[in-house]
């Protein structure tokens, strides 16, 4: 049998060379004085930042001196809703990620923590915690959701702006502005233009128009270029089916949200019968929200937000759900550069990851919210950094330059 001393003699190895020149397993684990195991929350705040639209950065403090970033749902009164659930958390640690998230959401069902607007607060809490356990064990925060190994980087589409005139050359120079800022997939919002605005219904006009919108931008792009158009919520299965078979000739992406989100049946019915692919989700919650249309098979491709379906945990387990039904995941994101690349930490995990959303590339002061030292986008892709948590730190400059209100800070 072989001794402790023997072993390292007949591999070559010993003690004291492998204490040297630790391998990649030991270098990831906590020192004996790392404060693995002795750091306790003591604090969440909020700053309010404005980006086009307001939204709120979240902020774990400890006993340490470390602490997690990570941004929630925007709306206005996640700050109030983060003071008051946050004592579920504090004099806890922060390691305990998952059992923190049950925590938050367990005690606050009745206010909406599961299907609700207080999702997105706990979202934002969620990931500060993760970006706080990479900070203590030394490790990006993609490693602690399973370590990637899927891709090297992450593919983006853009939200491109949408022209308010209705020549379809406008919409192509638009659509090409989209190839010109490096992106590889695009997308428009198109909106009523005639009728009835309560009845569902898709007039004659509005479809004509839309298609030679969509027709001119197809030609600027080329015929494989993705190409994707978001109706958001306004129309009836049967109108959403007839435009759907009006496009088919264009070989779009998706066709994202034709419908209201509270009928997957309806979902599965257009899903079934249209050939361009279904996309849906940015309005559903947690994973029991996704489980109807994926066991319904109520869209081809589902488009989750991070911050809104409850956290980088909860975007994964719900992607992985979809990959038991083979359908694959859009990652829908409105946030500043800390929700973005949170979630790009998740889907570096993701298996069934296509892309995941830009909004804001538009707004300059957007990429300065983070310190940096180049584009936060190269060449259409969101490359994941190897320091420990997110791997962010914010220009406290820039985004006090940018408060969308007056309650300061991280006050
Ligand atoms: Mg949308």
């Amino acid at each position: 049998m072989l001794s402790r001393r023997n072993f390292f003699g007949a591999a070559g190895l010993t003690a004291a060379g492998l204490l040297s020149n630790p391998p990649q397993i030991l270098r990831a684990m906590p020192k004996a004085s790392s404060d693995f195991g002795k750091v306790k929350i003591t604090d969440v705040k909020t700053a309010a930042i404005k980006i086009g639209y307001k939204t709120h950065l979240v902020k774990v403090t400890t006993d340490s001196g470390l602490y997690g970033l990570g941004e929630a749902y925007p709306k206005a009164e996640v700050a109030q809703d983060i003071h008051t659930i946050k004592k579920a958390i504090i004099g806890e640690d922060p390691l305990k990620v998952e059992y923190l998230h049950y925590r938050l959401t367990d005690g606050y069902v009745s206010r909406g923590s599961r299907t609700g607007a207080l999702i997105g607060a706990i979202g934002g809490i969620e990931t500060a915690l993760w970006d706080l356990a990479g900070k203590i064990l030394n490790v990006p925060v993609y490693q602690l959701l399973g370590g990637g190994g899927y891709r090297k980087k992450l593919m983006l589409y853009h939200d491109s702006g949408s022209p308010k005139t209705l020549d379809p050359q406008d919409w192509a120079e638009e659509a090409l502005r989209s190839k010109e800022y490096g992106f590889k997939a695009t997308k428009f919002s198109l909106g009523r233009l005639s009728g009835d605005k309560f009845n569902g219904t898709i007039p004659q006009y509005d479809m004509r128009t839309w298609y030679n919108i969509l027709e001119g931008a197809r030609e600027a792009l080329g015929p494989d270029f993705p190409l994707g158009v978001d109706l958001h919520w306004r129309y009836t299965t049967r109108d959403s089916l007839r435009f759907a078979q009006m496009v088919e000739p264009l070989n779009l992406w998706f066709l994202e949200d034709p419908m209201r989100p509270e009928n997957p049946d309806a979902y599965a019915r257009l899903t079934a019968a249209s050939k361009v692919p279904i996309l849906t989700g940015e309005n559903l919650y947690g994973v029991q929200g996704f489980r109807p249309y994926l066991e319904k098979q109520a869209c081809d491709i589902i488009h989750p937000d991070t911050q809104k379906v409850g956290g980088l945990m909860e975007v994964k387990k719900i992607a992985d759900l979809a990959d038991m039904y083979y359908i694959s995941m859009l990652c829908h994101n409105g946030s500043t550069p800390v929700g973005t690349i949170a979630s790009g930490h998740a889907c570096m995990n993701i298996k069934s990851f296509i892309a995941l959303e830009s909004d804001s590339i538009d707004m300059p002061h957007w990429q300065d919210i983070i310190v940096r030292d180049g584009p936060i986008f190269k060449d259409g892709y969101l490359e994941i950094s190897d320091k420990p948590g997110l791997g962010i730190e914010l220009n406290e400059d820039v985004c006090r330059a940018n408060l969308a209100d007056d309650s300061g800070f991280f006050e």
